[in-house]
């Protein structure tokens, strides 16, 4: 019954809201140097357009900020797109942008897919392009129906590899070089043009007691951190798999050491962590990896093919793979081994509330919306237990995005800032207090506490407050430590992201955070609770014990330390700023064994199919993700495991 539902789920509109912070805008780009020339139209009814000859100037607002578009017509058709700046991700929106030119011109139409993952860059674009059609008087509804004919579509290619690897994540990657070294042909196939997934995303990934930690004199005793994992996740994960991770990633490290991917070691308040290389450099090593063994070995990387369904024999042995290139062929892949490596369904927004009620932020990759675990199913994958596992490890401000076109960076992340503060009172969507706000110290508690208690929470502050921030800084309002924020959210602030730098202008952020909808103000707590939405009885009731906690410095409701129990003022106004948690991805979907083979649902595995990264994930959780650097950790360790015994098992069928 579960399986009918799900393919319901999978024709729903899908939510394609990459998270890229972390790789910030890149620099504005030249102009193109596009030839004149106008490719024949392959349009299917392109019907016939009249335009203002001419070259028309347009802007839509992107990914990571205004894409401007010179455009220009002959008398019927659009003769040429220019890019004249964009700021969009070096490598996923850039590219994606001169995919949507190029169709746009190829077949006069506006009816053009988004680029898988790049989804607001080339909405961006065709939106802009659409301006200029419409100052050169085109007919935009006639552009919209111009339906192209996708020229591979009712082709089909037939390819053979030993090992095929669905997905060019961490884990996909890592899964097809180490089947590549063990001398298996693989073919590895990703839905979009970039190799890296989420791994280019990333910070840091834990590799225990790797070599570089130990070298830094910080060793985990490994049998107590066995122990405190599967105490902490109440039992109910596989104590085996967590032994493997615990005991193998240190491995790991050394081999991405040596195959170049070399990460840096950081002391993490105790934990082993381990930086990955610089963001831009990352997705050339791992493609140089594939190159070095994969292709080296005979085998083939495939971008831009997406993996539909698995092939299995009569037997239900799985033996392959059915995909759909960009330009609709399809390709057929038989494989003795078959590695699922398509990061989980984040971005399957009814996916991730119907199985964790979660109804946040999607910060994961927009393409992953569980195509690989739907075609796990239907070849008799069992849905674990505890299927709903998410990472939540971020609390976002609605606020910064807006605020980022008005002021610098770090006056646009005060609310951001203010939502990783122990000192200010957090209420949850009815007006109620839910946590002792020290919680916010941690990112993943933070996290998770908030999600706990609706689609986002409240974080209240006073005028009061605010003066002081505006004078001292955090100093002013008694800030302890510097709030822990993941350090990809101050990096491009990093020198005033000090206890005493003075939050200038303020109020002025505030009142430009409300203005704008991403918060509220009111000039009483009765006003703020009316023009946030919440129940205005129960805020004033907490509000009101709150205050108490802060006179007697007792807080009888959540234990706070009387330390973050600073003072509200007398006066408003009083500001809500709108927090919310931020996904990074679903965590589980398929049981595996140590052989990182799928299991049935008799927890036998189904020979030929195997599971690695994300996917794979829940075996190490019990309900949801808690671990800093687990995820990328894991990532790489079960792909350089799971392919070994991809390609151990082809080499051995043949
Ligand atoms: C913004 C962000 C920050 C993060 N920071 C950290 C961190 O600091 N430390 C940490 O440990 N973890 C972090 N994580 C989590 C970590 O990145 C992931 O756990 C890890 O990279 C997942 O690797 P994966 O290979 O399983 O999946 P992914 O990286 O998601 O790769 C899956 C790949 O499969 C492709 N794909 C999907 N469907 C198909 C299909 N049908 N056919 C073909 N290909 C398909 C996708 O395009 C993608 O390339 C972060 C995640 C995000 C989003």
């Amino acid at each position: 019954m579960k399986k009918k539902k799900m393919n319901r789920l999978f024709v729903t509109a899908l939510c394609f809201t990459m998270f890229i912070l972390l790789l910030g805008g890149c620099e504005q780009k030249k102009s193109d140097k596009e030839s004149d020339k106008i490719p024949e139209t392959t349009a299917d009814n392109v019907s016939a357009q009249k335009y203002k000859t001419g070259t028309y100037t347009a802007e839509a607002e992107g990914k990571e900020g205004l894409i401007k578009v010179e455009v220009t017509f002959s008398d019927t058709k659009i003769t040429d797109i220019q890019i004249i700046s964009q700021s969009e991700t070096e490598g996923l929106g850039d590219d994606a942008l001169d995919t949507i030119k190029e169709k746009v011109l190829e077949g006069q139409t506006l009816a053009v897919d988004a680029v898988s993952g790049a989804t607001e860059s080339s909405d961006g674009l065709l939106a802009a392009i659409e301006d200029a059609v419409k100052q050169a008087d085109g007919n935009v509804d006639e552009l919209k129906t111009n339906t192209v004919k996708k020229e591979g579509e009712g082709q089909v290619e037939k390819l053979s590899a030993e090992v095929v690897v669905i997905g060019a994540g961490a884990s996909g990657v890592s899964a097809a070089v180490t089947a590549a070294d063990k001398g298996a042909k693989v073919i590895i196939i990703e839905k979009t043009a970039v190799i890296g997934g989420a791994s280019n995303l990333s910070w840091a990934g834990k590799f225990y007691n790797s070599s570089a930690a130990v070298e830094n004199g910080l060793k985990v005793e490994v049998e107590k951190e066995i122990a405190d994992w599967i105490a902490n996740n109440h039992w109910r994960v596989d104590a085996a798999a967590i032994r493997q991770y615990v005991t193998k990633s240190g491995e790991t490290y050394d081999w991405l050491e040596e195959k170049g991917y070399q990460t840096t070691f950081l002391n993490f308040n105790g934990e082993q962590l381990h930086v990955l290389p610089a963001y831009d450099t990352r997705q050339e090593i791992l493609k140089n990896m594939l190159k070095d063994s994969v292709e080296q070995g005979g085998g083939q990387v495939l971008t831009e093919t997406t993996g539909k369904k698995l092939l299995a024999n009569e037997a239900g042995d799985v033996v392959g793979v059915s995909a759909e290139k960009a330009d609709g062929t399809t390709v057929e892949i038989t494989a003795e081994s078959v590695v699922l490596a398509t990061g989980g369904y984040a971005a399957n927004a009814e996916m991730v509330k119907e199985y964790f009620g979660f109804e946040g932020v999607n910060g994961g990759l927009g393409q992953n919306v569980g195509e690989g675990l739907e075609m796990a199913w239907e070849a008799g994958a069992k849905i674990p237990d505890n299927m709903g596992g998410q990472m939540l490890h971020q609390t976002l401000a609605r606020a910064t995005a807006a605020l980022k076109k008005e002021f610098n960076s770090f006056q646009a992340s005060y609310p951001l800032i203010s939502a990783y503060l122990p000192n200010f009172m957090n209420v949850g969507p009815s007006g109620a207090r839910f946590r002792d706000e020290a919680a916010t110290l941690t990112a993943v508690a933070a996290a998770n506490t908030s999600a706990f208690n609706g689609s986002y929470h409240l974080v209240i502050i006073s005028k009061h407050q605010l003066d002081l921030l505006a004078q001292k800084g955090m100093s002013g309002i008694n800030v302890p430590q510097l709030p822990g924020m993941p350090p990809e959210f101050y990096s491009d602030f990093a020198d005033q992201f000090t206890l005493d730098t003075p939050w200038t202008d303020a109020e002025k952020v505030f009142d430009a955070m409300a203005a704008n909808g991403d918060g509220y103000k009111g000039d009483t707590i009765e006003e703020l609770a009316a023009n946030a939405g919440v129940d205005v009885d129960i805020f004033t009731a907490e509000y009101n014990n709150y205050i108490e906690a802060i006179k007697t410095g007792v807080d009888t409701e959540f234990g706070k330390s009387a330390d973050y129990l600073f003072p509200m003022g007398e006066e408003g106004p009083y500001y809500a700023i709108i927090a919310e948690i931020n996904n990074l991805g679903s965590v589980g979907g398929l049981l595996v064994n140590t052989e990182f083979e799928v299991l049935n649902d008799e927890r036998v595995p189904i020979k030929g199919l195997y599971a690695v990264g994300l996917e794979s994930e829940g075996v190490l959780f019990n309900d949801t993700y808690v671990g800093n650097g687990v995820g990328i950790g894991y990532s790489f360790t079960s792909g350089r495991l799971g392919g070994e015994s991809a390609a151990l098992n082809a080499l051995d069928n043949k």
